[in-house]
């Protein structure tokens, strides 16, 4: 029998929904949170990751900027403007989209944001907290994993949790989550030995590897719940077919667009083996903006409430 679909975008609605009540409360109280993201040159990927988050912003009421530095502005300046929104009373997050310009020091930027309006929660101030069991903001797409087991009642505590992969912005964070929450943790990275047996122990295995498909039906547990972080764009053709022989929707758009996204993990012998999974794309994509939001709300509360 199929594995039950954990749909983010239901989820995600939800979570702006809840959202939206906390602002309505905290515009009782004359706060109105806010955000302001730096968006350095023209970077066509990096425009449209920003207009949806502030569209997202506009859609639960917290009031947003772009800050707009050309692709020739030094470290200095990209320093002076994140200094300025540092002191300002009305800003309580701060997102610096990433990647910046090769010149500038990417590491001296984000460590210049106040740690109360790091909303991406990168700063290693609040990685401490985070790795010392204290409340703080934390980074949006591992605690997004969090919210979709919690609001799909898939119990943690006590569960084996196998991480495939130990990046900062991901792997590492979604693991000390895990803990938080009471699972028992392992986290694999490429010098794993044994990755499939390892795996095949997970009760929840979370894929966070940057390589389409990779965990096919031997690393999954049957009735596993499994989350798939991956987003990669796949453009050989032989390779989506192969994938999505038998979903005949994803293979005429694969023909109509000429790229297909893919998760880690194969999505048929994932719905085929898993209890419950996050498809891609809609699974874990679209609480990662909806865990941005709740930082925003966060902060404000905790700096102005
Ligand atoms: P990184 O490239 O930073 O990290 C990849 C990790 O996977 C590394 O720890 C690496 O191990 C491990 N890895 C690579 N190959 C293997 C292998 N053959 N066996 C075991 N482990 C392996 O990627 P990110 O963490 O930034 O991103 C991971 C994926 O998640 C990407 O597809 C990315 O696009 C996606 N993503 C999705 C987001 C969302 O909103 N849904 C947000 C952020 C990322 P090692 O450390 O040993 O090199």
């Amino acid at each position: 029998m199929p594995g039950r679909v954990l749909k983010g975008n239901e989820i995600r609605d939800q979570i702006l929904a809840d959202l939206g009540g906390e602002v309505a409360r905290l515009a009782g109280k004359n706060i109105r949170p806010g955000l302001a993201a730096v968006l350095v040159g023209d970077d066509p990927a990096s425009q449209i990751y920003v207009r949806n988050k502030i569209e997202a912003c506009g859609r639960i009421g917290l009031f947003s900027e772009t800050i707009r530095p050309s692709a020739e502005s030094t470290t200095e300046e990209i320093l002076a403007i994140v200094q300025g929104l540092n002191e300002r009373d009305d800003i309580d997050g701060i997102l610096v989209q990433l990647p910046l310009s090769d010149h500038v020091d990417e590491n001296k930027v984000l460590l210049a944001i106040r740690p109360e309006k790091d909303v991406d929660g990168f700063h290693p101030m609040n990685v401490g907290k985070l790795a010392t069991g204290q409340p703080t903001l934390t980074p949006c797409t591992p605690t997004g994993l969090i919210e979709i087991l919690k609001r799909s009642d898939i119990p943690i505590e006590g569960k084996s949790a196998v991480i495939v992969g130990r990046s900062n912005i991901v792997g590492k964070p979604v693991a000390l989550l895990l803990l938080a929450e009471h699972a028992t943790v392992t986290i694999c990275h490429s010098r794993t030995q044994d990755l499939v047996a390892v795996c095949r122990e997970a009760d929840i295995l979370v894929a966070a590897i940057g390589r389409p498909a990779m965990i096919t039906h031997e690393f999954i547990r049957p009735g596993a719940t499994v989350l798939d972080v991956g987003i990669n764009r796949v453009s050989d053709a032989a390779v989506v077919e192969q994938l999505f022989a038998n979903t005949p929707k994803r293979l005429a758009r694969f023909r109509e667009k000429g790229s297909a996204v893919v998760g880690d993990v194969h999505p048929e012998h994932m719905r085929e083996l898993a209890g419950a999974y996050t498809p891609v794309p809609g699974g874990v994509g679209p609480l990662t903006i909806a865990m941005l939001m709740s930082n925003t709300v966060k902060a404000a509360r905790l700096r102005r409430g």
